[in-house]
């Protein structure tokens, strides 16, 4: 990027009522078949022109076409079972219903490939596709097969690997994987996890990302959060592994989270997408709080590999707030520009 400070977002936008009912996660589409597939392009137009009129410089498809940031990936591969379901505590923290893998996973057929390709023609501006990361892929199935996470995680990882050629080669310029589950199983993280990610973006030409955040603003998220105390120190377990690993650019939860912002500190030389917009508050930031955001992150971070951004997904959020926070990340970004340029 030449541009200072490009701003983007974590990934999802809310969804227009006449798709899927808003301010939900997992929430049901309300089409189905081909006018469900055209549905979604219209959404993702919607979405990629409410990033364009805010002036956001990487763009995504919002995550018109995913119900969910994990399952609907999952929901199109082979070995797993959708209608077998068992209860699991996803990421040590709420329990859910989840599908179970009862024989060796594979992908038959590219998942995303044709909704990027879709973007890839509505725009000349970067653009960012989000996938689940692995680790964070067996957190949300419950394994009758495997019976190891990480051989599991191994070959969730080679899937991914597939699908990411495949939209590198349709135009995608960062790909971003999702892995939450790195602030939580930290050994894990490190004896196994960052090697699975590593495992996904092999001979990728493209920039990868890795999003780690502290979940969406939904209440089990935010009880949990309740439990952390005053200093949040999850990313000082993974950073140094991550600081060393092939990755390009690394996401984060910042404004509003009680992360010291002196851990990014730890990943010095990479790029940082700092997550300036709270996406667990209906306020709106200003754009001065989103500047002292960005400069309190520069202390840790090069201008040039500073990336503003959201600290989540924004779909459970209506879109007029969601736009408007849009809005404050890049007037925020602005300020700062204009700080640095007059330097
Ligand atoms: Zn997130």
């Amino acid at each position: 990027m030449k541009k200072l400070l490009p701003t983007s977002t974590a990934g999802s936008l809310p969804k227009p009522s006449w798709l899927a009912e808003p301010e939900k996660l997992w929430s049901p589409w309300k089409l189905e078949g081909r006018e469900l597939i055209s549905g979604q392009q219209d959404a993702l137009r919607i979405a990629l022109q409410a990033q364009q009129l805010a002036g956001i410089d990487i763009v995504s498809d919002g995550e018109q076409t995913r119900q969910h940031f994990v399952t609907t990936f999952i929901e199109h591969l082979d070995g797993v079972d959708f209608k077998k379901r068992k209860t699991v505590k996803i990421r040590d923290r709420y329990d859910a219903s989840v599908p179970s893998v009862v024989g060796p996973v594979s992908r038959q057929k590219p998942v995303f490939v044709e909704a990027a390709k879709f973007l890839r023609q509505q725009t000349d501006q970067p653009i960012k596709w989000a996938l689940p990361g692995p680790m964070t892929m067996i957190d949300t199935l419950y394994d009758d097969h495997y019976k190891s996470r990480e051989k599991l995680a191994w070959e969730f990882a080679k899937i991914l690997n597939q699908e990411a050629r495949e939209l590198e080669a349709a135009g995608v310029d960062i790909i971003q994987f999702d892995e939450p589950a790195f602030n939580v199983f930290f050994d894990e993280v490190n004896e196994w996890g960052i090697a699975a990610l590593e495992r996904a973006i092999e001979g990728l030409k493209c920039e990868t990302a890795v999003h780690i955040c502290y979940g969406y603003g939904i209440k089990a998220n935010t009880d949990w959060k309740k439990t952390l105390g005053s200093e949040w120190r999850q990313y000082e377990s993974v950073f140094p592994k991550l600081q060393a690993s092939n990755i390009d650019i690394i996401s984060l939860e910042c404004h509003n989270a009680r992360v010291p912002m002196e851990l990014i500190e730890l990943i010095r030389g990479k790029k940082v997408m700092v997550g300036a917009i709270d996406v667990a508050s209906n306020t709106i930031e200003t754009p001065e709080q989103v500047a002292e955001t960005i400069r309190k992150a520069l202390q840790f971070v090069d201008a040039d590999k500073l990336y503003p951004c959201t600290n989540c997904g924004m779909a459970p959020l209506s879109r007029e707030v969601a736009n408007a926070k849009l809005k404050a990340l890049n007037a925020g970004a602005d300020i700062v520009r204009a700080e640095l340029q007059a330097g």
